[in-house]
């Protein structure tokens, strides 16, 4: 008998902590952590066509256009290391999204989703994003509360010496303006998979390995 397929996406505002849960929850789980805003970045890095093309979006706070993430995450999907599952974060984000998302999952024969809705009061979120740093070497994620968390810094994870950066999508302006996208173009999918039977809630506030436990327990099914 196949083992059960862990079809994972993570939902949540941008700071809401989808990036660190969904890597945590990948070692769990054993499934690939896949990151549309990782893929693009990692793009844009390179200079290649689809980093020209997405460079711009992303500077500014928007979205980039839906064919462009469809395509990536289509194909992303269809490799063979997905196949006991996949944990998605920071796609779907719109309506059409979501859709393509559920063509992809039937022509490929797959079982449902579980989505996670990773819930973060707005202050906190600011506050998240606003300090957050991450590392050029590891990909940590750091918060300049923490001790030498700063821009320029070298990594705290003593197994790495990489250089902490601040994402230029953290900026004030761009903080702003992803949070009114993420209000009008991707909370209407808290309805879409609510409807579907698909949606649990997590709280994203408090004790990463407490919100981690929370986050496992929806992904194996044991909260309703
Ligand atoms: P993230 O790392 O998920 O916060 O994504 C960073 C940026 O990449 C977003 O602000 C968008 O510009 C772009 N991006 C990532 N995922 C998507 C997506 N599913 N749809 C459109 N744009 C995306």
């Amino acid at each position: 008998m196949a083992d059960q397929e862990h079809n994972i996406v993570l939902l949540g505002a941008p700071g809401a902590g989808k990036g660190t849960q969904a890597k945590m929850l990948s070692n769990e789980l054993g499934v690939p952590h896949i990151s549309t805003g990782d893929i693009l970045r990692d793009a844009v890095a390179r200079g290649t066509e689809l980093g020209e093309q997405a460079r711009g979006y992303m500077d500014r706070g928007e979205l980039v256009p839906d064919e462009l993430v469809i395509a990536i995450a289509r194909e992303r999907l269809q490799q063979p290391d997905c196949a006991n599952g996949f944990v998605l974060d920071g796609f779907p984000r719109t309506v059409a999204q979501a859709e393509a998302l559920d063509d992809v999952m039937d022509d490929l024969g797959r079982e449902p989703l579980t989505v996670i809705n990773l819930k973060v009061d707005e202050d906190e979120i600011i506050r998240r994003l606003s300090g957050r740093r991450l590392c050029r070497g590891c990909d940590g994620i750091y918060h300049v509360d923490e001790p030498g968390v700063e821009t320029g810094a070298e990594c705290p994870n003593p197994d790495c010496e990489g250089e902490l950066y601040q994402r230029s999508d953290d900026q004030p302006e761009a903080i702003r303006e992803r949070l009114e996208v993420y209000r009008k173009q991707t909370q209407p999918l808290i309805d879409y998979y609510g409807e579907r039977d698909l949606l649990v809630n997590v709280s994203g506030e408090g004790d990463v390995e407490e919100i981690a436990e929370r986050v496992l327990e929806a992904a194996r099914g044991e909260v309703a």
